[in-house]
Order: C-alpha cells, then structure tokens, then sequence
C-alpha cells in the first residue's frame, strides 16, 4: 500500500499536511507493523485507550475521535469524527485508486465456499484478492479492501448480515460489478421477521451494483423473483438441472463432486450438491469476465476452502467423521443429511444433530422438519442433543418407531460417551448443530477414542 498520510485526510473528510506514506491498516494495536495507521474502534474497551502500543510497534498515524483527551506526541493523528467511518472512506478511496473489479458474494449459506470457489477462478487470469477468513461485515469488508495489494484487478468480498439495511451499506461502499447470492435459507429469521425479509435483506446486494454489472440468483426462488425483476442489470440464475446456468449428471464423491455445465465436465475437491450451486456462481463469474473453460476448470479443481467447514475427518477407531459442526440452519442441516444419504459407504450411517439456534417462534417446526431429511432405510442411528432437538425426537419416533434415538437435552458427556459406545469401524457419522452447541468436543473425542 502506498498511500500519503495527507492523502488519507483528505479521503476521509480530515485534513493533514504530511507526505509521508503508511504502509498498511490495522485496528488491533498488536498487529501493527512499522509504518501502519492505526485505526481505534470502539469494543470492549476503546481503541484510543491502545495508541500507545500502537506507537510502539511502530504505527505511524491514527485516527483521532476523542475530544476530551489530547493525542499522545510521536504520531500522526488525523482528527476524524468516528474512526470507523472513517476507515470505511478510506476503504472506498483505495478502492477506487486500485481499480479493481468488486464481486460481492452473500447468501444465508454459503458465502465463504462461493467467495473461494471465485476467487480460484478469477486468480486463473488475474490478479485476484479475496476476504480473509469470514471477514465479512462493516468492519470486516473495508479491513479486506484496504489489505488488497496496490496491484489488485478483482476482489471478491464476502457479504454477511444479522440485520436489514447492513448489506446495503456494505454494497455501496463497495459498488460491485457481479454480485451473487447464494441461497436464502433461515439464518437470522429472528431478526428479519420472515423468510420474505430474508430475501429483501439479501438482495441490498444490489444496491450499489454498477449499471452495467450482473446480478446472479438461484433459478426458482420465488421469493427473489418479484425483487428482481425491476432491475436493468443483466441477471444469471444458477440451479441443479435448472436456471441459466445449470448442472447434470452429478456424480457424488465422498471428497469430490463431478457434473456437466454447457456440455462442459468440471471438478470441485468438496463434497455435497449445495457446494455444485456454489461453483455454478463461480462458474457464471468466470465467463463474465471472459476466462476461458480451462482456466475455470482448474480455478474449480484446485480451490482450498479458507475455513473448511465440511470436513472429512477419521476416528481413532477408523470411522469416517462428516464434520460441520460451525453454524446450523435447516437448509444447512438437511442439506448435509441429503449429502450423507447419497454418498456410498460400506458400512452404517449414524448423526448427531445439536440444536440450530436463533430461528424464533418456528424453531420447533424447523427442527421436526428434519426427520424430512432422514429415512430409518439410510440411517442406523441419531444422536440428538439440546432442547430445540426435543421437536425433532418426537417427529422421528412418529415416523421411524424403530429407529433408534438417543436424545440428550444438556449433558454433552453422556452424549459422547453414547456415541463412542456405539460408534464401529467401518460407520460414516455426520456431525452438525449451532457452533455454540460445541459438537466440535464430540469430533474431537471421536478423533482421540482408541
Ligand atoms: P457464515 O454465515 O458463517 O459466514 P457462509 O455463508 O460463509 O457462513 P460457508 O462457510 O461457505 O457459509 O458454509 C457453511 C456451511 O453451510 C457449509 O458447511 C454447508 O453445510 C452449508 N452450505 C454451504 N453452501 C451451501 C449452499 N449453497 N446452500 C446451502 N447450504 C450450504
Ligand atoms: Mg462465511
């Protein structure tokens, strides 16, 4: 990065003479690297009360938004009325003196899979930069934009939301030339009211998508539909034999999948058919930007996932472990059972289902639903753990009298050792719930059993 101090006043409504160029941007005082600005947000504690690390660890300028307190001396301090704001300006500036293309990624599920998938893509004939991590909110996405080196020609940024009008904001900070959602599902209902307010939420998208940009969508999502139609941007809807832009001859593999688009076969190292609408997108982005099939192909061949969240592990006993157990949401959850049902294995198939959190007044239902999700022909056992699982326990023992259950409302060591007990060599066991359920502690123990 090469970037005035003066340069960065000026970007963010402030004003200070000095020539001298930072190096790079951070908020986290211990990050700071000779030559950064420093930028102090509000946390737990304020950001301010930092700058005296930030000093030493060789920060060169800060934003300043305290008024009571004056700025130490041995930095530069650019007065700003909320450093925040003024780190987003800043992002938006660079953004435009880089230059690079921006595709905006955001969906219920989803996001960071698409984001990494494109960005594979992209990186086969560009210079591309993606999100690090999940670092995909007001914080998160200029963070990203002002880490994308001078050099950049695409970025990829990852969208995420709890509430309305945050993707909006995100979206035109940004202004996009491909934006994509990946799917609506459930995630955050409680705040957005309905899965309608789900839909409108996820396509702010588009607020800021440049006229002469392109907006991808799943085909047959009738809650899009009416958002979509207003627009004058071209539109791609992707789908599973379906959509502009559609897939065949899915072939599912425990660690890759193969399937046709265009009469064209391609390659993904990741499992499951949701991960096959994810590189559709992939797949719609790279034509946008006119790379050729081969160089697509092997973007899609030979992406790694920043945070694999659907994870093949073993047990210490052999087992094959199906992780997913960092976020749940019932398209999410039913999603990986239909993967697990599909895939060929030699021996049983077992779940542990935890809780999916935050779905407001329907979570009952939502969680029943998933006995849609499971035939007492594919699974031999299901282990279910927390209060919300009560619902779907009811509704398997409704439909599948003889399949066996174990429920646990809270003790998670009892579960474990349930499972451990039951759990043979040659079992594929998928493992998913809320991050905050901790199924991570039941991967884990599988992984160590003897
Ligand atoms: P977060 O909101 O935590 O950032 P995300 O939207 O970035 O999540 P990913 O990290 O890509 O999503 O994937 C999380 C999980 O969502 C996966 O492990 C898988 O279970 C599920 N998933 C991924 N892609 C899809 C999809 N297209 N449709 C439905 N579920 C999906
Ligand atoms: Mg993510």
């Amino acid at each position: 990065m090469n970037i005035t101090i003066q340069e960065i006043a000026q970007a963010v409504g402030s004003h200070h003479e000095s020539t001298q160029s930072i190096t790079g941007v951070e908020f986290d005082s211990r990050k700071i690297k000779e030559g950064d600005l420093f930028v102090p947000l509000a946390g737990a504690r304020d950001g301010h009360e930092f700058i005296e690390q930030a000093i030493a660890n060789g920060a060169v300028a800060s934003f300043w938004s305290w008024a009571a307190e004056k700025a130490p001396e041995g930095i530069e301090i650019i007065p700003v009325s909320d450093p925040l704001k003024a780190m987003q300006e800043l992002a938006q500036y660079y953004l435009k003196k880089v230059g690079a293309d921006v595709v905006a990624v955001t969906g219920s599920n989803g996001k960071t899979t698409t984001k990494d998938l494109t960005a594979s893509v992209l990186a086969q004939g560009y210079k591309t930069y993606k999100t690090q991590g999940n670092y995909n909110n007001n914080i998160g996405m200029p963070y990203t934009i002002l880490h994308m080196p001078q050099d950049t020609e695409k970025i990829v940024l990852e969208m995420g939301m709890d509430h309305a009008n945050e993707i909006t904001e995100l979206s035109l900070l940004a202004q996009p030339k491909v934006a994509a959602i990946t799917m609506i599902g459930e995630a955050h209902i409680e705040n957005l009211g309905s899965r309608e307010g789900i839909a409108k939420a996820k396509m702010e998208i588009a607020d800021g998508l440049l006229p002469d940009g392109l907006l991808i969508v799943p085909n047959n999502e009738p809650l899009l539909e009416p958002l979509v139609a207003p627009l004058s941007q071209k539109i791609k809807t992707f789908g599973i034999e379906q959509g502009d832009i559609s897939a065949q001859q899915i072939i599912e593999e425990k660690q890759q999948t193969t399937f046709i688009v265009e009469g064209e076969s391609f390659t993904i190292p990741l499992p499951g058919k949701y991960n096959v609408t994810n590189a559709l997108i992939a797949y719609a982005i790279g034509q946008f930007f006119e790379l050729s099939l081969s160089e697509i192909r092997r973007g899609l061949a030979t992406v790694t996932v920043t945070q694999n969240r659907t994870e093949w592990l073993t047990a210490g006993n052999g087992a094959a472990i199906l992780s997913d157990v960092y976020n749940a949401n019932p398209t999410a959850m039913g999603l990986v059972l239909d993967t697990v049902a599909s895939l060929p294995a030699a021996g049983r198939k077992l779940a542990v289902l935890a809780d999916m959190l935050e779905l407001g007044v329907d979570s009952p239902l939502m969680h029943a639903s998933m006995s849609e999700h499971i035939s007492s022909d594919i699974f031999s056992m299901i282990f279910l753990y927390g209060k919300e699982m009560q619902a779907l326990k009811d509704a398997l023992a409704q439909k599948y009298p003889d399949l066996p259950v174990y429920y646990t409302e809270e003790n998670k060591e009892q579960l474990i050792a349930a499972v451990i007990a039951e759990i043979q060599p040659d079992d594929t066991i998928v493992l998913k719930g809320s991050n905050s359920m901790g199924l991570i502690e039941v991967v884990e123990r599988l992984q160590e059993m003897k």
